[in-house]
């Protein structure tokens, strides 16, 4: 268990509206769904279908991870809250079945669109489109409903976010001579290795998960490492991306890269002291909510029927945007405060709007 606090704490201190549990009878069905805050808009964020030790493990993550996307949609400037869902698996190999899907399509039809499902770790296209069957407020399937999956647009997000860092570390854009380790090479860490290898760059891996491993292999001529050794190999750029909480700051002294980016939400087990520790050592760091939003840009841009070429903008942004939080962060205490200062002002901008509204 992460926090001793109360649930009601735990709401409280990281400011959520709401936080509901649901049981299904039928399909022995036991989710989470978070909503940190309405006030840019409804929040759209994915569901994870995980395995956790405890009950306080699912809360911890789904009130990080939802917080998360309230500064993730704001700092990508999308009119859009943040929330997240989480699905406790009974046990690590139980199979997703379409009955267990529409269960928890069922769960997030009931809050009217303030909680837009879609993919995230554990959920692929075809449980989207079962949840799809059940309610119109999800987004990420490829038959039943709109968006597809998500990864390769948050990979391409992360390569920008990459290319950012680089300059901003006096290290050129050029890929080519650059080795990027990569932990987890699931849906987006894949995309990436396809990005990087595109860019000439050398890229090692390491994946709990040994078909995914020899996917990159054959594929990209990824070379590999242990996943016990992937966070301290000496690379150009460490991209974790696979899950969160795997820097602390016992790990920062560990690291040998001057840049660390990558795909995983909430990177930092505790971001503010983490972000400070790296900066201290000298790291340039890549905020996670800065620089893997490709995905929510896509799906939520879908949602509000930005055209192609708009989403393609909204992602190419998130260079600049990366540019303009690291240049802050000289002047902040670490990149992490430099990022959310940006995003609170703007969800302090949504809540006036709506105090001047009503
Ligand atoms: P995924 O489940 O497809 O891939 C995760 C990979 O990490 C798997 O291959 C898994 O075997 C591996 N893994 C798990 N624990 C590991 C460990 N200890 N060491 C090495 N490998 C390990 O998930 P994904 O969709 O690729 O997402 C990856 C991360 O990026 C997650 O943190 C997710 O929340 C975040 N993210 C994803 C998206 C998206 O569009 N999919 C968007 C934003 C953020």
């Amino acid at each position: 268990m992460h926090e001793k606090d109360s649930i009601f704490d735990q709401i409280s201190s990281r400011g959520h509206e709401r936080l509901c549990f649901h049981q299904d009878p039928e399909t022995g069905l036991n989710a989470i769904i978070a909503i940190h805050s309405t006030a840019l808009g409804n929040a759209l964020g994915g569901t994870r279908r995980w395995y956790y030790e405890s009950e306080a493990d699912a809360v911890y993550d789904v009130l990080r991870l939802s917080k998360g996307m309230t500064y993730k949609a704001a700092i990508s400037g999308l009119p859009m809250g943040g929330a997240k869902s989480v699905i406790m698996m009974p046990h690590r190999d139980k199979e997703r079945t379409e009955e267990e899907a529409r269960a928890m399509g069922r769960f997030v039809d009931t809050f009217n669109g303030a909680y837009i499902a879609a993919e995230d770790v554990g959920v692929d296209t075809q449980f989207i489109d079962w949840m799809a069957l059940e309610t119109k407020h999800v987004m990420g399937g490829e038959t039943v409903c709109l968006g597809g999956d998500p990864s390769p647009w948050t990979a391409l997000g992360v390569f920008h976010g990459m290319r950012a860092c680089l300059l901003h570390a006096g290290r050129g854009e050029d890929f080519a001579g650059k080795t990027v380790a990569i932990q987890g090479v699931g849906h987006v860490g894949q995309s990436l290795c396809k990005l990087l290898s595109e860019a000439g760059a050398t890229i090692v891996v390491a994946d709990i998960n040994k078909k995914n491993v020899d996917f990159v292999v054959d594929a990209y001529g990824c070379k590999t490492v242990h996943d016990d050794d992937i966070l301290k190999v000496e690379c150009d750029i460490l991209a974790p991306c696979a899950l969160g909480g795997v820097i602390d700051g016992n790990m920062v002294n560990h690291l040998r890269c001057p840049i660390l980016c990558g795909a995983a939400n909430n990177i930092l087990d505790d971001p503010v002291e983490d972000a400070v520790a790296l900066k201290t050592a000298g790291i340039v760091y890549g905020t996670d909510f800065v620089v893997n939003a490709g995905g929510l840009i896509h799906l939520a841009g879908m949602h509000l029927g930005m055209s192609d070429d708009v989403l393609q903008t909204k992602n190419d942004e998130i260079f600049n945007t990366t540019v303009q939080i690291l240049e802050r962060s000289e002047r902040a205490s670490s990149t992490y405060a430099a990022a959310v200062e940006i995003a609170e002002q703007r969800i302090a901008g949504g809540r006036e709007t709506e105090v001047h509204a009503g």
